[in-house]
């Protein structure tokens, strides 16, 4: 027997995570989507006066429900999802939004049902269905990676999946969602299953682009799954969120670890919520510096994804690692992932911009 005696097809696996360096070592970090900007001296003396006022009570468990937090984040999302309105009941919180996602998983998915996506996307997904023994399938998406929306369909009604789950904005791809494809992935699953579009970067589309919350009143199998991690600036809180059915969020209630959100990730997230006009401030800042990096890329003559997103997929190269690699040796850390020869830029400061540019002019220098 090998020790430890862990499941067999688990046995082997690397941990999934993006290579965390010390900024001291690479000052610019372009790698995990994060917002660039730090909590200003108030919200860190809000949070702080909230963390301490929680802390006189952390003797006891804390609200199960987090009945304070749902109402505030139900207020939030009725504010961007066009006057449609999101109540209490219809919102869900867990530690991140993947922690959210995994915990649809271990509700709606399981063995003998089926989880769907589309490729290139988030690589997350299929460990969620790993984890809780759900089948995992994918379908393509096209060459410009939107939807085949007819050959989605076809996969749909061919293999009645119990969940779907895809971003918008995809990740690593930028590419939003079109509400007719929500409609139609909801309509071709219908009760036997749900429909999750993952709107981690929800905040970051563009004009024009709606937000599947407004097609939560049409369609009782939709699920969209929030997070403060990125247009909040709030990544390291782990404060991830849904809004969909109150049965959903019902059925999500039934697998949830007890008292798994602490008092004090529900006191930072009231907090951030009171500042949230503050904390979302920079985020037309970063789409239009995402639009500029998208121009600027173009201009280089290489091949860019539109984006709705806060960073920005670009190729193709024949050895995507040597230009990952030119960057890193320049102090810039980006990505590596998404389809063969194309790499992810998230959007940082203007100054980090302008770095990551002269560092990518000299690196295409260096291998052609
Ligand atoms: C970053 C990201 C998330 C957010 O994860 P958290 O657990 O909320 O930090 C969710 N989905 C996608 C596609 C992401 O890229």
């Amino acid at each position: 027997m090998t020790f430890p005696p862990i499941r067999e097809e688990l046995r082997g696996i690397e941990p999934y995570g993006a290579p965390q360096l010390p900024v001291d070592l690479v000052p610019v970090q372009l790698n995990v989507n994060e917002n660039p900007y730090a909590p200003s001296a108030a919200v860190v003396a809000d949070v702080a006066t909230s963390v301490a006022q929680a802390t006189t009570s952390l003797n006891r468990y804390p609200d199960r429900e987090f009945t304070d937090l749902r109402a505030g984040l139900a207020a939030y999302l009725s504010g961007d999802s066009a006057g449609v309105p999101v109540a209490p009941e219809q919102v869900w919180a867990a530690n991140g939004s993947n922690e959210v996602m995994l915990q649809l998983l271990q509700a709606f998915g399981g063995p003998g049902r089926t989880a769907v996506s589309f490729a290139p996307t988030y690589s997350m997904y299929p460990e969620y269905a790993r984890d809780t023994h759900t089948r995992w399938l994918t379908g393509r998406r096209e060459s410009d990676f939107s939807l085949d929306l007819d050959a989605a369909r076809e996969l749909v009604e061919a293999e009645r999946p119990s969940v779907v789950l895809l971003p918008s904005p995809n990740n690593p791809t930028g590419t939003a969602l079109p509400p007719e494809a929500v409609t139609m992935l909801c309509e071709a699953v219908g009760d036997g299953g749900v429909v999750v579009v993952d709107e981690a970067y929800g905040e970051f589309r563009r004009a024009g682009t709606p937000s599947a919350l407004e097609l939560l009143p049409v369609h009782r199998n939709l699920v969209v799954s929030r997070t403060m991690s990125k247009a909040f600036a709030l990544a390291g809180a782990r404060l991830g969120y849904l809004a969909a059915a109150a049965e959903i969020c019902d059925a999500v209630r039934v697998v949830r670890l007890p008292y798994h959100l602490s008092a004090v990730t529900q006191a930072v997230a009231l907090a951030a919520l009171r500042h949230a006009p503050e904390l979302l401030g920079r985020v037309d800042d970063l789409r239009a510096e995402r639009d500029a990096t998208v121009s600027w890329l173009r201009g280089q003559g290489l091949d860019v994804a539109d984006s709705d997103a806060n960073f920005v997929l670009f190729g193709t190269f024949a050895d995507r690692h040597a230009v990952w690699q030119a960057l890193l040796d320049q102090g810039v850390l980006i990505r590596e992932t998404g389809p063969d020869g194309w790499l992810r830029v998230s959007v940082g400061t203007a100054e980090e911009m302008t770095s990551f540019k002269h560092a990518l002019t000299r690196a295409l220098k260096e291998i052609a």
